[in-house]
């Protein structure tokens, strides 16, 4: 790959520098060595990015016709895809997820600019009601004004994407502060939206960190709404700080997701839907299946077909077509993930581990893991771990793996196997998650909605529930007769 350029801001259609002039390393987790530096921008810089977006909006993008602004959202997923090749392996490179998984998410962003222009163009619509027919009540959709947009180092395209497609084609104007540690994919979509010559303002990317960068959007008066994903205490914390401007927050949050599997279900496809589920994205996936429950009578075998899985994944180079599990993102995620398996000792679970290749020991490298012996009370089997490690339990029954899968602060995923089509209907409808997949892993059409209960966030994005969330319905009301209206202070005839 060639040498990657350093990192900039892209406010008022321009690549700049931090006001600042600082800048911080991005490295690659493979190494561990430097890629490049990134643009460290902070409060002057989104002042600089709020009043262009502020600007744009009241301005041409504001005006523009819609089916006119929808041809923008278009080339904008053209583009996306023309660049599908090239975009893959910078995200593979500045993550460590593999390029394999990587590949599919990117076509997955275009598909997401596609959808919203589509939505947009069949459903900015209002209802209308005839009164008496003395009045007409109608309804219409307006975009909110500038968006803050605050995303996590997890699958960033993609995620990025999710935000950015819906509140464009609704046709507010943007704020992008992207994770700190995974800067390359959003700085190539931002010359991507150049290439595709949105005007001025429209889109704007701010690298930096959260507590400068990030709260700084959050607390600025003319940033209508934030949208977030990312950890459950951050988001509590931009839900208290956006308060005080009166703020529209949707807050996508960590995960602590179960699978069940029951003693009828399809033994090698619960075993692939439990492997993939916890090990792909390298574990840092917020609905991955961390909490696997098995029926007490397929435990033993399902356990040993999990150790020989483990031992057959293929660990490396995530820019390797063959590679199923990368390094973790960062040296200081890689810590707190090896933490949890000293926890997990301590605590007196089981450790069984896959084995990382001696020629890997530069990169952040943690080995699929199973944790065995683990009671639900345990911190690893409670806490968000965001790695490939799985804690894995027994149980007798469907009551008693209820309990147990909704005793945990989390409510993002849940995953039910049994081919009894009564029970997975009754356990799914028991657990108390945004979302749960009978006999099924993480597929998701992007005309439903995604989002979690519990400390997993409030709101929800996708479908029509970004398109509400991206606009604000104002009701007009028309008199269609002169009705009465009360004639005060008027004197008496
Ligand atoms: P994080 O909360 O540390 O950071 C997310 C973003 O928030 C970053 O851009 C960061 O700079 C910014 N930020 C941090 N503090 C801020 C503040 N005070 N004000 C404004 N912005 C601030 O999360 P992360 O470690 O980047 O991502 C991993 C987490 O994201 C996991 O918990 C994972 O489960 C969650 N996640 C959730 C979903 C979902 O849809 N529910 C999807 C992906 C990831």
């Amino acid at each position: 790959m060639e040498k990657i350029q350093d990192v900039k801001l892209y406010i008022n259609g321009q690549f700049v520098d931090a006001h600042s002039g600082k800048t911080f390393e991005n490295l690659n987790p493979f190494t561990n060595e430097v890629i490049n530096r990134v643009a460290e921008g902070d409060k002057e810089d989104i002042e600089a990015a709020v009043e262009a977006a502020y600007t744009a909006f009241k301005g041409e993008w504001g005006n523009m016709k819609v089916s006119e602004r929808l041809k923008y959202i278009h080339r904008i997923a053209d583009l996306i895809d023309e660049h599908i090749e090239e975009i893959a392996p910078l995200e593979s490179l500045d993550t460590g997820l593999p390029i394999s998984q990587t590949k599919n998410m990117v076509a997955r962003s275009a598909q997401n600019f596609r959808f919203y222009a589509e939505m947009v163009a069949s459903r900015m619509v209002g209802e209308a009601y005839q009164v008496d027919g003395e009045f007409l009540n109608y309804t219409i959709r307006k975009p909110i004004g500038v968006a803050g947009l605050i995303t996590p180092w997890n699958a960033p395209f993609m995620l990025e994407t999710w935000k950015i497609a819906p509140a464009l084609a609704t046709g507010n104007t943007v704020i992008l502060k992207p994770g700190e540690w995974s800067p390359l994919t959003a700085n190539r979509l931002a010359e991507i939206i150049d290439k595709a010559e949105l005007p001025k303002g429209v889109f704007n990317v701010v690298h930096g960190f959260g507590e400068t960068a990030g709260a700084s959007l959050v607390a600025h008066p003319d940033v209508k709404l934030i949208s977030f994903t990312g950890e459950t205490t951050t988001g509590s914390e931009i839900i208290k700080n956006g308060a005080d401007s009166l703020k529209r927050v949707s807050a996508e949050l960590g995960g602590k997701s179960p699978i069940i599997v029951f003693e009828d279900a399809d033994f090698e496809r619960a075993l692939d839907a439990s492997t993939w589920g916890i090990f792909s994205f390298n574990g840092e996936r917020c609905t991955a299946n961390s909490r696997l429950f098995l029926h007490e009578s397929i435990y033993d075998k399902f356990v040993s077909a999990l150790k020989e899985r483990i031992s057959n994944i293929v660990i490396g180079d995530p820019l390797h077509k063959d590679t199923e599990v990368g390094p973790l993102i960062h040296v200081e995620h890689f810590n707190n993930v090896k933490r949890y398996l000293e926890i997990a000792v301590q605590e007196g679970a089981e450790v069984y581990s896959g084995v990382i290749p001696e020629e890997f020991h530069k990169g952040n490298f943690v080995p699929p893991t199973l944790l065995l012996n683990v009671e639900n009370h345990m911190r690893v089997a409670q806490e968000e771990i965001f790695g490939p490690v799985m804690t894995v339990m027994k149980f007798k029954t469907e009551e008693e793996v209820i309990e147990l899968a909704n005793d945990v602060k989390y409510g993002l995923a849940g995953y039910v196997w049994t081919k009894d089509i009564m029970r997975g209907h009754r356990v799914a409808q028991g657990i108390d998650s945004g979302m749960i997949w009978i006999n099924s892993q993480n597929v998701r059409d992007l005309r439903i909605p995604f989002g979690g209960t519990k400390a997993s966030g409030i709101g929800r994005e996708g479908g029509h529930y970004a398109f509400d969330f991206y606009t604000e319905v104002q009701v007009i009301h028309v008199a269609l007769t002169e009705h009465h209206i009360p004639q005060f202070g008027k004197p008496k005839a």
